[in-house]
């Protein structure tokens, strides 16, 4: 089978640019390209996650795990009580049932590698009870958007 190509920047030939998720109130400024996804027989999906500069990820947990390879840009990440800087390169590992937010800083996209069983449970936004708990903690709340 020929190669996919690399079509410049962070595109690839005949992939198309997809809306992050559906309820466009919980992020901002994020897209999605699925490279690998269950069309093609596989138990799993690669999707190459892109965040604009000021932009984040939905705050959400689920049961099943995301495994991320950071490709450009900078930014921070909430994993359950922890916030982090991340850059080109560094993995990232959300554990199952965990609450967590990808947020872009710089003045690059964030983007990133995100690996995920093609069969998932449906991420799981905070309730209010939930965002109280999660902003207990003064750092992680100076940083969620939710
Ligand atoms: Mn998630």
């Amino acid at each position: 089978m020929k190669p996919v190509r690399r079509d410049g920047g962070f595109r690839w030939d005949e992939v198309p640019i997809l809306a992050y998720k559906e309820e466009a109130d919980a992020f901002r400024a994020v897209t999605r390209q699925v490279l690998f996804g269950p069309e093609e027989g596989l138990s799993w999906e690669l999707r190459y996650f892109e965040i604009q500069p000021g932009g984040w990820s939905t705050l959400e947990r689920h049961r099943h795990p995301h495994v991320v390879v950071v490709l450009r840009g900078s930014g921070r990440v909430l994993v359950g009580a922890e916030i982090h800087d991340v850059r080109p390169f560094d993995l990232v590992r959300v554990p199952p049932s965990t609450w967590h937010q990808f947020q872009a800083g710089g003045a690059e996209p964030l983007g990133f590698l995100c690996l995920v069983d093609a069969e998932r449970d449906r991420p799981e936004r905070p309730t209010p009870e939930d965002l109280e708990a999660i902003r207990r903690d003064p750092a992680v709340a100076g940083f969620v958007r939710a």
